[in-house]
């Protein structure tokens, strides 16, 4: 039977306008200020495409595109004046950051409160002991994507392929929240095929393009692909082969309009309930 094909695109729609609805109940809009340092062009697009996102939910939004070579103490001094400013309740910085910038120092400096990224360690602390806070974007698309189309967690076995702060370990802990038995394989795991077919939901996110093939895929399971590859021909794909997946899966996403889209718009929901936290 065809899998599920669960529409990131239809979903992050969906998201934007309750966003967009919510907002308007604010007696201020909710601003967002994303900060990219140095021209890199794939960059540029996310930026591009967040500002877009924010005016189609009403927010307020700044862009700051500063020079490869800026001091980091500048980069900070920004941070800082966006901390106190009334009118912006997010920030976010567009990584990678060139060299010369300490990434710790400066996701350290973003309030915890403006964090919509999630990317500073006390925000991290605070979802790994399940307290109120944001979280990250990524992460929380795809258990959005799971919860949208009523996928039961507790007691499953899921798989997470990827450790990176910002979406592999961060979505174990939220699956392991809700109760599933997660395993989480990286570079080092002995046996990926092994694992992968333990999974009743099987997460992908190592950005290796055909790394999850069929046979790695359980008849039945519900297959999540976080990742945004470019393959050899420079499309976009994700790192399972999704035809060949599909045939056993019973849910599976695609690349492109599956988390991608929902990812963008967890960050204008974060941005919202930043916003409500500071007009208490
Ligand atoms: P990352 O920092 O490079 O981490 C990749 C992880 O995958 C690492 O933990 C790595 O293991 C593991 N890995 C790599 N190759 C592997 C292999 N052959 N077998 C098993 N594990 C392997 O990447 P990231 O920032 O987490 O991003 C992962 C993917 O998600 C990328 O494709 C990225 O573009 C995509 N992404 C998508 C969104 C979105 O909005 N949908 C947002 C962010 C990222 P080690 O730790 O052992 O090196």
């Amino acid at each position: 039977m065809a899998p599920i094909k669960m529409d990131g695109k239809a979903l992050a729609a969906k998201i934007k306008e309750e966003v967009r609805t919510r907002a308007e109940q604010l007696s201020r809009r909710p601003g967002l200020a994303v900060v990219m340092v140095g021209e890199d062009p794939a960059s540029k697009v996310y930026v591009d495409g967040k500002k877009k996102d924010c005016e189609q939910c009403g927010f307020y939004s700044e862009e700051y595109i500063l020079p490869a070579e800026i001091a980091q103490e500048e980069l900070l001094g920004l941070i800082e004046e966006l901390n106190s400013r009334a009118d912006i309740d997010g920030i976010l910085i567009q990584h990678p950051l060139p060299g010369h910038i300490d990434e710790k120092a400066v996701v350290r400096t973003i309030a915890v409160d403006k964090d919509v990224d999630c990317f500073n360690p006390y925000s991290v602390g605070q979802l790994l002991v399940g307290e109120e806070g944001f979280r990250p974007c990524t992460p929380a698309a795809a258990m959005r994507m799971l919860h949208e189309y009523e996928i039961p967690l507790s007691g499953k076995n899921c798989v997470v392929v990827g450790r990176s702060n910002i979406v592999g370990k961060p979505l174990a802990l939220m699956l392991l929240a809700e109760h599933a038995t997660v395993t989480i394989c990286h570079t080092r795991t002995r046996d990926l095929k092994e694992q992968c077919l333990r999974a009743d939901i099987l997460v992908s996110a190592a950005g290796r393009p055909s790394l999850i093939t069929a046979d790695m895929v359980k008849e039945g399971a519900m297959v999540v692909d976080v990742a945004m590859n470019r393959n050899k021909a420079g499309k976009l794909c994700g790192d399972v082969d999704y035809d060949a997946a599909a045939e056993k899966a019973s849910y599976i996403t695609p690349v492109p309009g599956g988390v991608g889209p929902v990812t963008r718009a967890m960050l204008m929901e974060n941005t919202l309930l930043a916003a409500q936290a500071h007009q208490k």
